[in-house]
């Protein structure tokens, strides 16, 4: 997607040798209208597949998958990352590495909102190493569940998430893919 690449070599900022900072208008600040051409793309991808819930983790995937959620009019359910008294009793659970904050934490789905009826599709901002996007299958398959695929708005092709999903024979859509970012230059695959 030619205007996300634009907009991540204009308003992104590489941190240390493995970070992309995009906070201006998806990690922190949100450009919704900008949003709606990412969702509308997305729904382009996967028009055809029949899904019947988008799948993200919070917090940060929570904005891009709402949005995308309206162009398919199917909800959208987050799994949690704290435990709190008011979640079900009854839940999916899977374990999370996460490099970005260097700890494992334990993602969250009450299994009121899945069901193996489901066709889900899995959104998120960034992939990296695919755990996030591994935990959130793990959870799919708890729940038997079909997972119809993975859309991420920017994978980082020089870590192995997106070779160990298409691997594992799951159909993932980015619509931006950086091949490096060595000393701060961002260059993308074609
Ligand atoms: P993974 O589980 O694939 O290693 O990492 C994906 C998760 O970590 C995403 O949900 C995202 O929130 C976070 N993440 C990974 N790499 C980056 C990055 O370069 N920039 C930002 N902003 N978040 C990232």
């Amino acid at each position: 997607m030619e205007r996300l690449k634009e907009k991540i070599e204009k308003e992104g900022s590489v941190q240390g040798s493995n970070i992309l900072k995009v906070d201006n208008f998806l990690n922190h600040q949100v450009d919704v209208n900008f949003l709606n051409e990412i969702g509308r793309e997305f729904a382009r991808r996967f028009q055809d597949a029949g899904i019947s819930k988008i799948l993200t983790i919070e917090a940060s995937g929570i904005a891009v998958a709402a949005i995308t959620a309206q162009y398919f009019g199917v909800p959208v359910v987050f799994a949690k990352k704290t435990e709190s008294k008011n979640l079900d009793q009854t839940v999916y659970k899977s374990e999370v590495f996460s490099f970005t904050k260097d700890k494992t934490y334990t993602i969250m789905v009450s299994s009121k909102y899945l069901d193996s009826q489901d066709r889900i599709l899995i959104i998120d901002d960034f992939l990296a190493n695919g755990r996030a996007a591994l935990g959130l299958r793990d959870i799919v398959e708890q729940a038997g569940a079909d997972l119809v695929g993975i859309g991420i708005v920017i994978e980082k092709g020089f870590q192995p998430g997106g070779k160990i999903l298409r691997k594992a024979g799951i159909r993932v859509e980015s619509l931006a893919i950086v091949k490096t970012m060595a000393e701060g230059r961002i260059i993308f695959e074609e």
